[in-house]
């Protein structure tokens, strides 16, 4: 398993210590150290000595020393998934024939692995395990079609990635944006994976609403519905919508109405994780 799979600090199940030129090994075969494993020692290296002078623990298991420990990392796989949402009925100014959204891909189901994660970033203020999500992040962005446009190296031709935002009052609590901070850190991942050069706009908010978690599919939607806006900068734009998880489809098709009508085309729709209950 390649390190981009296992979480942020660690190298994977099956990672196999590199050897160094000219070191020989019982089977007298020396290996190149090649660029991967040389940035796979010098992360664990580095994280040695954070650790040393900044202790922290497994957000999953408590085990010492990494934000997400190795053998937690191995559970996090991507199993990236497609979902249909029902098209947009467009009402008000915008109104028009129903508007159709795009396949909405999410890197792997809300797995207690996964959502362990999500709330300790989202809960208890674990900010240093948003690398994780955002490598699963990457891996839904990678499995669908948004990036299928145009040169990797073409900046124009790739949609802008716009966050879903939480309640204002959610930031004020957790004292970071965390979609920015996943979306932040997928755009890096595929920046070294493929090249490509994602920008990232976090054009849209939130007025204040209940918490979604608990509600219903109707009192979800009821809740959510006119509660998002968007900058007018956003007009005429294509963009990759990302957030951490679908559950009914509401918050994201509140997002896309509010995209819609500042003038965005919505071309993908990437969440870290779906629960198995949604509907659309
Ligand atoms: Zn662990």
């Amino acid at each position: 398993m390649r390190d981009l799979y296992t979480g942020d600090r660690s190298l994977g199940a099956g990672y196999s210590a590199p050897v160094h030129p000219g070191v020989m090994t019982h089977s007298s075969s020396p290996r190149p150290l090649t660029p991967h494993t040389a940035r796979a020692l010098f992360r664990e290296a580095a994280l040695d000595i954070a650790a040393l002078c900044v202790p922290t623990h497994c957000v999953l298991c408590a085990a010492p020393d990494r934000s997400l420990c190795r053998g937690c990392a191995t559970v996090l796989h991507p199993r990236p998934t497609a979902q249909r949402l029902a098209p947009l009925v467009r009402q008000g100014p915008a109104a028009g024939p129903p508007a159709p959204l795009p396949p909405v891909f999410s890197a792997c189901p809300y797995t207690d692995a996964v959502r362990g994660v999500i709330v300790a970033v989202k809960e208890r203020g674990r900010s240093d395990a948003i690398p994780a999500l955002a490598r699963l992040l990457a891996e839904g962005i990678l499995a669908s079609d948004a990036l299928a446009c145009g040169a990797r190296e073409s900046r124009p031709s790739l949609p802008l990635v716009v966050p879903l935002p939480s309640t204002r009052a959610s930031e004020r609590a957790r004292g970071f944006r965390h979609m920015e901070c996943a979306a932040r850190g997928a755009i890096r991942v595929l920046r070294q994976r493929g090249g490509y050069r994602l920008s990232l706009r976090p054009w849209l908010c939130s007025r204040p609403r209940r918490d979604q978690v608990g509600l219903g599919r109707d009192a979800r939607i009821r809740n959510v519905t006119h509660t998002m806006s968007a900058s007018p900068r956003v007009r005429g734009c294509r963009v990759l919508l990302v957030d951490d998880l679908i559950t009914t489809g509401a918050s994201v098709r509140e997002a896309c109405r509010a995209l819609h009508a500042a003038g965005a085309q919505v071309v993908g729709i990437v969440t870290i994780a779906y629960a198995q209950r949604h509907s659309s």
